[in-house]
């Protein structure tokens, strides 16, 4: 008998179906077209937890709302799983060496990818890209290093549109990924229904667990020194400042800082 699978999930609202544009996804408060993404997303979460539980019943989830503004709605959240709110929760969110996987669930792809719905890296206000070490990088590039580089731990599956997938399976051979629509610009995709979805999602996150469970997944690693290159959006130019008063931090131009750093703590967020 091998201990029970202890999986952490990093959630956010971009990449369910049906989520097609920022009016959905934008908002503290809470519209009722936010409030609507939020049950869509909260349903593919409780899904893939299923998926988990139908490898191992006894498996233990930790969810991370990944999404600025919460993109979980408590009262639906799935009975068997844990949850840790976007706020007051800092990088590395909860994740730790005693995972055995991580799994992102309504992920989008990093900015300036074309046809990706609602494609952003961080901040879909202020971030034109980053790059580390000299390669382009998006929130799943730099948490899917961060969880391998500290952690050992490997990503094992992603749902959110086609460019996330293929986003992630570029960075990460025999990861799981399910297209939960085919993005056609920033705020359109060709959807799949939300029953639809959540089907796909449980089958392919128990896909992921026998992947896990069979050693089929690699951690990702990056070895110091560590360069990344931030590039803010025209009009955001003083942004810049607060970059450049990272240690190791020095302007290229003016909307552009590349950071040198040692600490991958520094830079894998
Ligand atoms: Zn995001």
């Amino acid at each position: 008998m091998s201990k029970p699978l202890k999986i952490h999930f990093i959630t956010d609202l971009e990449g369910a179906a049906m989520v097609f544009g920022f009016h959905q996804t934008r908002g503290v408060d809470g519209t009722e077209e936010k409030r609507q993404a939020m049950r869509l997303l909260t349903g593919e979460v409780n899904a893939c937890v299923d998926g988990i539980l139908d490898f191992d019943p006894n498996a233990d989830v930790v969810v991370w709302d990944g999404h600025g503004s919460g993109g979980i709605v408590y009262e639906l959240f799935h009975d068997q799983a844990r949850l840790l709110p976007h706020r007051n929760t800092p990088a590395p969110y909860g994740l730790d060496e005693t995972f055995d996987s991580v799994f992102f669930v309504g992920q989008h792809a990093m900015a300036g990818t074309p046809n990706a719905p609602l494609a952003h890296t961080y901040s879909s206000k202020t971030i034109e890209y980053y790059k580390l070490n000299e390669q382009f990088v998006g929130e799943f590039g730099l948490r899917a290093y961060m969880a391998g580089t500290l952690f050992d731990v490997p990503v094992a599956f992603l749902s959110g549109d086609d460019k996330a997938v293929a986003e992630a399976q570029v960075l990460v051979s025999n990861l799981v990924g399910v297209a939960t629509k085919i993005g056609t610009g920033l705020e359109s995709a060709l959807s799949l229904g939300p029953g639809k979805a959540r089907q796909l999602i449980r089958e392919g996150a128990r896909e992921a667990c026998a992947r896990v469970r069979a050693g089929k997944i690699t951690p990702v690693k990056l070895d110091p020194p560590f360069e990344w290159e931030v590039r803010v959006l025209e009009g955001q130019e003083q942004l810049t400042e607060n970059y450049l008063r990272r240690p190791g931090a020095e302007r290229l131009d003016d909307r552009t800082v590349v950071i040198r750093t040692t600490d991958p703590r520094a830079v894998l967020r």
